[in-house]
């Protein structure tokens, strides 16, 4: 299996520290409102991504953080006049009941930052007596960048041409502009804890690599976000953690998923051009907005748009039918099944191409809707393709044209019919036939027995 890490921009061959163990850290949310589907974009990605690591047979620690303090999060909840904890925790329930909808499996533990500051302080402590850190004047502490050789190796900077970009600000207690906050000073009115250095809260960075050193062993195989995240935050994470521990690499794997576009621009609440996961599943089930995402791979953008969206959303019901097609009787359909599933298997160990797998969904679908037409035996085929949508998260759950729900009625009325017959009554009995094939279920009379099928997508 290989995966593009974007620390040396190229696909490795994936080899966790442990062997059969995966440690992943996932960057999670800043609760002060509901998601968007830029956060579904992410999250889905990531769940994709845990859920066929472990159908390849690893055993994965799926860890997330949530920024529960952060100046949005206080910002706003003085607005509501609320305390910050209070909305950081409606927030929080809102994300998980999005991510529950979504098909999207919880994260084994999500840390949140308030209830990990002693792991932080004694993170800036170790960092401070190597001389990685200094505690400013008025009580905040800053990460030292000239203190570590290779700072900027994440994102491909270097310390000279992010100073030429830089702006010395008046006033300014950093050593060097590059350096960052670890430990925030308290500020009248902010939620604050005691540290050695005074009153404060932790910076945002600092969150995720104490939460990584705690959860992973300060050796994470797989560590996600989105690629706005690659600078300056992952590459501070690498500073604080590398620095701290002394253990290289911090990371084995970066991986960074692509944005999600609203036309020209990216998706994000500060831009105001949004929409929550909340709305878009007025309109779309899990399998489409998930299909929706998995048409193109991870790490492009994607745009949203009501076009794209719609597409995705008739694909999942063309999967969902031909998962749910009742089978004709005819000798089995002579597919190579092996031969399918081990396709889609390469297309995901080739850094998860999500667009290839899915193209083999589609093929499977095709086929059993062939198969089908032609009288054949789909069973194994069905059985197939509901293995390799459960893989991506895909339920394949009804939709309102699936005829699922509907089977059992349909069987009582087979059954009236096949009693009215016994009774000679077949102008009754032809008329339940001929309406239930106006309402698109077809009746298919055998030896002993009527089966039925629903008619075939016209296309
Ligand atoms: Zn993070």
């Amino acid at each position: 299996m290989k995966i593009y890490s974007t620390l040396t921009r190229n696909k490795e061959e994936f080899k966790p520290l442990k062997e059969g163990q995966v440690g992943m850290y996932v960057c999670g949310v800043t609760p002060y409102m509901d998601a968007h589907v830029g956060h579904a974009m992410s999250y889905i990605t990531f769940d994709v991504i845990r859920r066929y690591l472990e159908h390849r047979g690893y055993e994965v620690k799926y860890i997330q953080n949530v920024t529960d303090v952060d100046d949005k999060i206080i910002d706003r909840a003085l607005s509501h006049g609320i305390p910050a904890s209070e909305l950081s925790e409606r927030y929080f329930e809102s994300f998980k009941q999005d991510m529950a909808s979504l098909n999207i499996r919880p994260a084994e533990f999500f840390p949140k930052a308030t209830c990990e500051i002693p792991e932080m302080i004694e993170m800036i402590r170790r960092l401070i007596e190597k001389n990685h850190a200094y505690a400013s004047k008025s009580g905040s502490v800053y990460f030292r960048v000239s203190s570590m050789e290779d700072y900027g190796k994440l994102s491909g900077r270097n310390l000279d041409d992010m100073m030429a970009g830089a702006r010395i600000e008046v006033g300014d207690e950093k050593e060097h502009p590059m350096d960052f906050a670890m430990w925030k000073a308290a500020k009248p009115g902010e939620p604050h804890w005691n540290s050695p250095w005074g009153a404060g809260r932790p910076g945002w960075h600092l969150e995720c690599s104490a939460m990584a050193l705690k959860y992973l062993g300060g050796s994470v195989d797989i560590h996600g976000g989105g690629q706005d995240l690659i600078f300056p935050h992952h590459e501070n994470e690498i500073a604080q953690s590398e620095c701290a521990t002394g253990v290289k690499p911090f990371v084995r794997y970066w991986v960074h998923n692509g944005l999600l576009k609203l036309g020209e621009e990216k998706m994000s609440k500060s831009l105001g051009n949004l929409v929550t996961i909340k709305e878009a599943l007025k309109t779309f089930t899990a399998d489409g907005i998930r299909l929706f995402v998995m048409s193109s791979h991870y790490r492009n953008p994607l745009t949203y748009s009501r076009e794209a969206m719609e597409a995705a959303q008739r694909g999942a019901e063309r999967l969902s039918k031909a998962a749910s097609l009742a089978s004709p009787e005819g000798s089995p359909s002579m597919l190579d099944l092996e031969a399918i599933e081990s396709d889609f298997i390469s297309a995901m160990d080739d850094d998860f191409d999500t667009p290839r797998a899915v193209s083999i969904l589609f093929d499977l679908a095709r086929q059993i809707n062939t198969g089908r037409d032609g009288g054949f035996d789909i069973t194994s085929l069905q059985q197939l393709l509901k293995k390799l949508c459960s893989i991506l998260g895909i339920t394949l759950s009804a939709t309102e044209e699936d005829p699922v729900e509907a089977r059992p009625f349909i069987e009582l009325l087979i059954d009236t019919r096949k009693r009215l017959r016994e009774q000679k009554q077949y102008q009754l009995a032809d008329e339940i036939r001929d309406k239930l094939s106006k309402l698109g279920v077809v009746l298919e009379d055998k030896p002993g027995s009527t089966g039925w099928h629903v008619k075939g997508p016209t296309r």
